[in-house]
C-alpha cells in the first residue's frame, strides 16, 4: 500500500549505513544561514524526531537508517569531514561528497557548478509516476510476482488514497507531469517511465520501471509517490537504495550518488514546499534506505523515490491536494535533480 512492494523490511539496511553527514550538513551557507536564523525550520525537525521517536503507525515498521544527533544538525557540522565512502562516486560529477566541496557563499542550494547549462547538456532524467490509476482494475495483472534481485515481489500496487479518494496514483502523475515540464525547460531529456491511461493499463511492472530507466542511462532517476500512514504522521521522505546484491540487483555502485541525489532533493524539497521531514521515520533527516524495493534494487543508475507527504493525513493531504503544493513540488524535485546534476 505505501509503496511498490509489501513485505516488512528487514534489519539488514541499517547495518549498510555509512556514517555519513546528513543533508542538511552539506547544503549552502545560505540556507545554513537562514537556519540558523529560523530554528523553528531545521531544529525544529530535529526536536520533532527526538520527541516521535521514530515510531510508525504502519504496520510495517519503518526502516530508518540516517544516525542523528541533536549536534548534527548545528551550523558548524556543515565544516566536518566527508563521508567516509567513495570521495567522488557519482557519476554526475557532483562534488558534494568531499570537503572541498563547500559551496561559495551566495551559492544555489540547488547546485553550485557554475557551468550549468554545460553541466546538463545531453543529461537525460527519468521521472517514475508511483502506482497506475488503472491498477485497481487490473489486480490480477499487477500481483503477478516478479523478480527484485533479492526476492520476489508483486508487479505492482495500487497505492494508497486520500480520505476522500484523491488517488497516489493521479499525484504521482502530475507532479511527475510538473517536474518534467520543469526539466524540460532546462534543457534536459526527460522520460517517464510511462503515462497510464490506454498505452499503460496498468503498472508498469516494478522491474520494468527500474529497467527504463537503466536503458535510458538515466542521468538521474525520481519515483514519485506519497504515503499512506495514519493521521499525525506527516512530511516528506526521500528513499535510498541499500547494498543489495542478488538475482538481478546489484546496487553498489549507484549507493553513493543516489544518496547525493536524495540529499539534493530533499533539501530543496522542504525549502520549495515547506514541509518539513517526516516525523515518522528517518530520524529527522527525511532519508531513509530500504533494500526491499525493486525499483531500487534493480536500478543501474542513481534513483531515490520521493514520498512527498501523507495522503492519510488531513492537513498533508490538503497540501498534496492543492495544484498549486504539487507546483512546488515538483520544484524542489527539480532543482534537486539539477543541483546534483551540476546545473
Ligand atoms: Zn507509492
Amino acid at each position: 500500500m505505501r509503496y511498490d512492494e509489501s513485505s516488512p523490511p528487514s534489519p539488514e539496511s541499517a547495518s549498510s549505513i555509512s556514517p555519513d553527514r546528513p543533508w542538511y550538513a552539506r547544503r549552502s551557507t545560505l540556507v545554513v544561514a537562514a537556519a540558523a536564523i529560523a530554528p523553528a525550520c531545521l531544529a525544529g525537525w530535529v526536536l520533532t524526531e527526538v520527541l516521535g521517536g521514530g515510531a510508525s503507525d504502519d504496520s510495517r515498521p519503518p526502516r530508518i537508517v540516517m544516525p542523528l544527533s541533536a549536534s548534527a544538525a548545528l551550523p558548524s557540522a556543515s565544516a566536518s569531514g566527508g563521508p567516509s565512502g567513495s570521495p567522488s562516486a557519482s557519476p554526475a560529477g557532483s562534488p558534494a561528497g568531499g570537503p572541498a566541496a563547500a559551496p561559495a557563499p551566495g551559492a544555489s542550494p540547488g547546485g553550485t557548478a557554475p557551468a550549468a547549462a554545460n553541466a546538463l547538456a545531453g543529461r537525460t532524467v527519468v521521472i517514475d509516476p508511483g502506482h497506475n490509476t488503472g491498477n485497481f482494475q487490473h489486480t490480477t495483472e499487477i500481483n503477478r510476482q516478479v523478480d527484485i534481485g533479492s526476492n520476489r515481489k508483486e508487479c505492482d500496487t495500487t497505492g494508497t488514497t486520500t480520505n476522500s479518494g484523491y488517488m497516489e496514483a493521479e499525484f504521482s502523475m502530475d507532479v511527475s507531469k510538473r517536474l518534467r515540464a520543469v526539466l524540460e525547460a532546462k534543457g534536459l531529456k526527460v522520460v517517464l517511465t510511462h503515462e497510464a491511461g490506454k498505452a499503460r493499463p496498468f503498472g508498469p511492472c516494478i522491474d520494468e520501471r527500474a529497467r527504463i530507466g537503466n536503458e535510458a542511462a538515466a542521468d538521474a532517476v525520481v519515483s514519485v509517490h506519497a504515503d499512506g500512514v495514519s493521521a499525525g504522521s506527516r512530511g516528506f521522505h526521500v528513499i535510498l537504495p541499500a547494498k543489495v546484491k542478488g538475482g538481478g540487483a546489484d546496487t553498489a555502485k549507484i549507493i553513493e550518488p543516489s544518496r547525493q541525489l536524495g540529499e539534493r532533493i530533499a533539501g530543496n524539497f522542504a525549502r520549495t514546499t515547506g514541509s518539513a521531514p517526516a516525523n515518522y521515520l528517518g530520524s529527522g533527516t527525511g532519508l531513509v534506505v530500504r533494500d526491499d524495493l525493486g525499483g531500487l534494487n534493480l536500478s543501474t543508475r542513481p534513483k531515490v523515490f520521493i514520498e512527498c507527504g501523507n495522503m492519510r493525513d488531513a492537513k498533508d493531504a490538503a497540501q498534496l491536494s492543492s495544484p498549486e503544493w504539487r507546483q512546488k513540488a515538483a520544484q524542489g524535485i527539480a532543482d534537486g535533480i539539477v543541483g546534483f546534476l551540476g546545473g
